[in-house]
């Protein structure tokens, strides 16, 4: 095996860890979440020379190639909840509460919060549930408890039923053990509709599994059923992936462990449903419906008790990985495979220090698709590698080549040695344990991200204890056997192709293996740039709405809102447009040759105009839905938007879609704007804010006014912005007004420029909670 290489290690200070498989995990928005005992550390990967933060710097520990940005949840103990209010008995009372610390975090799918972002489920040692999500900038800014709402009086009170006070079997079931949340569904259903369809289960200390849904509109949980699985604590839950099953339902599996040991499941049906009976003005909506139904049990009750669950997936094949000390079980129910049933493989002896044992909890467990092997670590930092999981797993491989458990545990001690040595300045001796608390795949494949943390049994001095720094390690442990340029091509139009929108997934998180090796084949730029431009495109058709004839009101509004969503971000061949910009961006800033570069400019020029087509199209087909209530303070945009789409470079189908909506417009009786004022070219000038002359906002991308005023224009209205009240794309930087809803007192007044007060821009900038160029999330300074 080839030498490990290091991508960076992040000190970082005086933190304790708990070994779990759940210590690190990554969001959808491709962020890691890394638990440690005292708070949640949120950090993200700087990609390609982009710095996803706003204007700080990010922290730079080693020179290495991969630099990260941090936030943390803050788990506070006067926050937790005193148990023996709700019951004086015994059984009532949590000991977590001597030793508060942070015992789990779940993380929702992307795109269910207001402004396009991830919640996380935390969860304390006194079996407290709390929600969190990002105030302003997920990146490096705070992250709140979701303000209106606590998860666990919540809990409390649906459990109780309106009886108060709980009795104590009752208030068993709002006591906490343990969390998951689903991944998104996909109904096949195109555009997406961009309804949240994730589960958060909650395993409780009776037994029971609470499913909730997260509703961003309002940041608060609904219950969805309570299932009684057992009548022990559930320990360990793991969500399997959704399965398509036709007609717009999919179905998937949840896998509880209890405190005995033994594993269960309960199948979860979703179908989605049209909200309303009658096809209406715009996009249909729909609502989820769920049904669940408890199977049988898979392991019976086990001594050593679980220290691992989770579910790896390959092409809709699905096997269920259990850990228990010594043993790791595996179990596959599709009995036309090569293997069903359970196969269990016990653990064998592996010394690297004086502290190694395999009766170590497993802390990590990674499934690499493309050598069909399953890399496991353990707390001691040995690792452990099962071959042909799918087709018969095995610890060994015939091949001599491939990764085995002894050079690979090897490689990780190598790497501990090297940082540690670089930290310490001490020689790192047998003595030294390397505790590996988590580990998880940086890019799906064996780049490996862990955190590792220096431990000596035998040295019982307090410097020690007070010296405890964990070290968060990226690593390339293996490239693929065959690691060629014709893989790195296959697995670029794979991600730009195929991905799909209804995953809600951002575009940093679906990429991250292609700006790893962006900055590492610069060989291949020129190829990939080949690449990129030659890729078709197309435009999905698009069919017209009836006109709106009920008046303008909030029911308007929403409607016309939740279409725009789902027209902008519901739709696949829009998300490959906007990877494929991001791609591009992201290149032109690791080409070394200034003609690449002036190359790389021009095809992203190129696609972001079709992106803007695209959304355009979209934009005109909602506008000439809304004719009949258009106002004229709508006018100045509804100009803009006409003007764009009318120019010589846009395709026939948005210059007729312009010339129809243009129509429509000049046949209102009576005329809101003149025929020859909604086509001119005057649509693209606004006064300057600062001196009023005017200024033409199409010329350049920063115009300036006669008296030399520099201004930024909005990515997503093209208004000037003269405002502190705007959002910067995490991706490309881009800048956007902030919506109205995001004011923070109600008394805050309308920031938008007077041309831009209108109830269409208003809600634009309400359904663009991503960036419509590269499709990543907005964070806001103000
Ligand atoms: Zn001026
Ligand atoms: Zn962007």
């Amino acid at each position: 095996m080839a030498d490990p290489v290091l991508l960076s290690s992040l000190r970082i200070p005086a933190v304790r860890s708990r070994p779990s498989s759940t210590c690190l995990q990554w969001s959808a928005d491709g962020q890691v979440f890394f638990v440690s005992n005292s708070a949640v550390y949120i950090l993200t990967p700087h990609h390609a020379g982009i710095h996803p933060g706003c204007n700080v710097r990010g922290d730079k520990e080693t020179p290495c190639t991969l630099q990260w940005s941090r936030t943390i949840i803050n788990l506070e103990k006067r926050d937790l909840r005193d148990w023996s209010t709700g019951s004086q008995e015994w059984a009532a009372l949590s000991l977590g509460s001597f030793d508060f610390h942070v015992k789990d975090v779940a993380c929702s799918p992307s795109y269910v919060t207001e402004d396009g972002g991830c919640v996380a489920a935390v969860l304390s040692s006194n079996m407290d549930l709390s929600l969190w999500s990002a105030s302003k900038n997920s990146i490096q800014g705070e992250w709140i408890k979701a303000s209106v709402f606590d998860a666990t009086p919540f809990l409390v009170d649906l459990v109780s039923n309106g009886a108060s006070p709980p009795v104590l079997s009752q208030l068993l079931q709002a006591q906490i053990t343990s969390i998951a949340w689903s991944r998104q569904a996909d109904f096949a259903i195109r555009p997406a509709p961009c309804t949240d369809a994730s589960l958060l289960a909650a395993g409780s200390r009776a037994g029971t599994v609470c499913f909730l849904r997260f509703d961003g509109r309002v940041a608060s949980l609904h219950h969805i059923r309570t299932v009684r699985v057992s009548k022990k604590w559930v320990t360990h839950l793991a969500f399997s992936s959704w399965m398509h099953e036709g007609d717009f339902q999919c179905s998937g599996l949840l896998a509880y462990s209890t405190s005995d040991g033994s594993v269960g499941l309960a199948k979860i049906h979703l179908m989605a449903q049209n909200a309303t009976k009658d096809f209406g003005t715009f996009n249909p909506e729909y609502i989820v419906d769920t049904a669940f139904e408890v199977t049988e049990g898979i392991f019976s009750a086990d001594q050593g008790g679980t220290t691992a669950l989770e579910w790896i997936t390959s092409q809709e094949r699905m096997i269920l990985v259990r850990c228990r000390p010594g043993a790791i079980d595996l179990w596959r129910n599709q009995s036309v495979c090569s293997w069903s049933g359970i196969r269990t493989l016990t653990i064998c002896p592996h010394v690297l220090s004086v502290g190694s044992s395999e009766l170590h909890p497993v802390t990590g467990i990674v499934y690499v698709l493309q050598e069909d092997i399953l890399l496991v670590s353990l707390f001691d930092g040995t690792m452990r590698v099962i071959h042909k999981v799918f087709v018969d797993p095995q610890w060994s491989s015939e091949s001599p080549s491939s990764l085995n458990s002894q050079c690979l545990s090897e490689a990780v001690r190598r790497i501990f040695v090297g940082t540690m040595q670089g930290i310490e300045q001490e020689e790192v001796t047998n003595n030294d344990v390397n505790r590996i608390s988590g580990l998880i795949s940086f890019d799906g494949c064996a780049t490996l991200l862990w955190t590792q943390q220096s431990f000596r049994p035998a040295d019982l001095s307090w410097k020690i204890e007070a010296r405890r720094d964990a070290v968060l390690i990226a690593a390339h442990l293996s490239r693929h056997v065959n690691w060629t340029g014709d893989n790195f091509f296959h697995e670029l139009k794979e991600i730009l192709t195929s991905s799909q929108s209804a995953y809600g997934v951002t575009p940093s998180h679906l990429l991250r293996p292609v700006f790893l090796w962006l900055s590492e084949l610069p060989d291949l730029h020129v190829d990939i740039l080949k690449f990129l431009r030659s890729l078709p495109v197309s435009c999905p058709s698009q069919c017209h709405f009836p006109p709106w004839s009920e008046g303008l009101g909030e029911k308007l509004r929403g409607k016309f809102r939740k279409s725009l969503v789902r027209s902008l971000f519901g739709c696949d061949k829009l998300l490959s447009l906007r990877l494929r910009l991001y791609v591009t961006e992201a290149l032109s800033r690791c080409i070394r040759t200034p003609s690449g570069r002036t190359e790389c400019i021009q095809v992203a020029e190129f696609i972001c105009k079709m992106i803007s087509h695209m959304t355009t199209r979209c934009l005109l087909r909602h506008l000439r839905t809304v004719v009949p209530v258009l106002i004229a303070n709508d006018m100045p945009f509804v100009r803009r938007a006409i003007y764009l789409s009318s120019l010589a470079d846009s395709p026939p189908a948005v210059q007729s879609a312009a010339r129809d909506l243009m129509d429509a417009i000049s046949a209102l009786q009576p005329p809101i704007v003149s025929h020859a004022r909604l086509c001119g070219e005057v649509a693209m000038t606004e006064p300057c804010p600062a001196c009023g002359e005017e200024l033409d906002t199409t010329a350049t991308a920063r115009p300036a006014c006669p008296n030399g005023h520099l201004w930024d224009c909005c990515a997503v209205t093209s208004f000037i912005m003269a405002t502190p009240m705007v959002r910067s794309c995490t991706g490309c930087k881009r800048k956007s007004f902030l919506p109205l809803s995001r004011q923070s007192e109600p008394a805050m007044p309308n920031w938008l420029p007077p041309m831009a007060q209108s109830w269409v821009v208003e809600e634009l900038l309400e359904a663009s909670s991503r960036c419509l160029y590269c499709g990543n999330n907005f964070v806001s300074i103000v």
